[in-house]
């Protein structure tokens, strides 16, 4: 099975993945059968877990304040929908050329409620959405940061993430140990609006790795103008707070504390970071309106000066 793991991990390295990991069946064990990946595939006995950076350079427009439609293309859409869907299917290829299938699974928000009924008595409702956070902390890619994002070692929380379900068995990866989030709380101290409750922070435990998360009024996230997109694929999933001034400043911490491996010659911010405090209608951020050129932030979805 090694010679298999060597086999994955030299096709992905030719493909661009940034972050691979592996888990067994048990790591799922205490997954509800409506997010686990094996209601998918019961036979299956590996979850892999493919990531790719969102490259720093996708959040300098929002950082600057001066372009957010460049990272709904190379920071979200494209890198979900075209790097990593292409490195996810080749992978699929890889397997089953060694005579195992795969199962490709596209990072739907697993937060949504089923949109279908059972087919047969015991098997949960359709569209089962595994929770892309659980696999990766569960394949040893990262843990859920304080600000309850994902974070590794090597980009905190700038990647993306596509899953395979094999019944392949493949050594699993270990958890990660170390952990990444310094507990600074800057992105508490950031966030305008005050969505991130670190006193009320709580600890979440996934397959005996403790992490502590704050509680975060995702209410507040969806109204948020600071870099926030509204999910573009549910609109009443979370949004997409990797851009936001929360994480941004994360972002920085993690840089300045050095505990990164995707290292920089200068440092993230340049200059003070903008805010606004108030906030927009949803009605105003409405997914349609969230077109790659108007973005989030235009209130008619056009693109430049009327
Ligand atoms: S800003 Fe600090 S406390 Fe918040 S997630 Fe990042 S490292 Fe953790
Ligand atoms: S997305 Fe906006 S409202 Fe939510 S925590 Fe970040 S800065 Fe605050």
């Amino acid at each position: 099975m090694n010679q298999l793991k060597d086999l994955i991990n030299s096709a992905m390295e030719k493909e661009g993945i940034d972050l691979i990991g592996f888990a067994g069946k048990d790591r799922f064990a205490s997954v509800d059968a409506q997010h686990n990946p094996f209601s998918i595939f019961p036979e299956g006995k590996t979850v892999i877990m493919l990531g790719k950076r969102i490259c720093r350079g996708a959040l300098r427009g929002v950082e600057e304040g001066t372009n957010f439609g460049d990272y709904r293309l190379f920071g979200s859409n494209w890198l979900e929908d075209e790097f990593l869907s292409l490195a996810c299917y080749n992978l699929v290829r890889v397997l089953e050329n060694e005579g195992w299938e795969a199962v490709p699974l596209f990072p739907n928000p697993s937060d949504v409620p089923p949109m279908g009924v059972s087919v047969a008595e015991g098997r949960p409702a359709p569209n089962v959405f595994p929770d892309f956070t659980y696999a990766a902390v569960a394949c040893g890619i990262g843990e859920i940061g304080m600000n309850g994002l994902l974070l590794t070692p090597e980009y905190g929380s700038r990647q993306r993430f596509h899953m395979i379900i094999t019944d392949a068995e493949i050594e699993p990866t270990p958890l990660q140990e170390a952990s990444v989030c310094l507990k600074c709380g800057k992105c508490a101290a950031a966030c305008p609006l005050g969505a991130v409750d670190i006193e009320n922070a709580e600890e979440i435990d996934i397959c005996g790795k403790k992490m502590t998360v704050a509680k975060i009024n995702y209410d507040l996230c969806r109204d948020c103008k600071n870099g926030a997109c509204a999910n573009r694929l549910a609109k009443a999933s979370k949004p997409d707070r990797i851009p936001a001034l929360c994480n941004r400043t994360c972002l920085c911490s993690l840089e300045e504390a050095g505990v990164l491996g995707n290292k920089f010659e200068t440092p993230f911010r340049k200059r003070d970071a903008w805010a606004i405090g108030g906030k927009v209608s949803a009605e105003e951020r409405s997914s349609e309106k969230n077109n790659v050129l108007g973005g989030a932030y235009s209130v008619d979805g056009n693109r430049g000066a009327k």
